[in-house]
């Protein structure tokens, strides 16, 4: 997984959090601050920020957290990758399950 800044500011905080906590702990001998300091912290977000796009209707498709867990995972959900050649280029066109209806039922005609 890669570290994004979020995630990496959001351990900096936990570590200052921790270290103020400890800090307080041990010289105003009140011990419960420390574990109350816990509850401070923030559990770093995972950003599920990769999906497909449906170059059909625009709808998005399942969530995850890198390109290539985004592609596996359009796939189990019925995404289909179309390779299309434009200007001689071959680049991909995504399809969520309710387009390839479409496009099928208007292949039949
Ligand atoms: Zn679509």
């Amino acid at each position: 997984m890669k570290l994004d800044w979020t995630t990496i500011l959001c351990l900096v905080y936990n570590a200052l959090i921790a270290a103020l906590g400890a800090q307080v702990a041990i010289h105003s001998e009140c011990w419960w601050i420390f574990p109350i300091s816990g509850l401070l912290m923030l559990r770093p977000k995972l950003q599920y920020t990769h999906y497909q796009i449906c170059d059909s209707c625009g709808a998005e498709g399942p969530k995850a957290l890198s390109r290539p867990e985004a592609l596996s995972a359009a796939e189990l959900a019925g995404w289909k990758r179309v390779p299309v050649t434009r200007d001689g280029k071959r680049i991909w066109h995504d399809y969520c399950p309710e387009c390839q209806m479409l496009t099928s039922s208007k292949e039949e005609e």
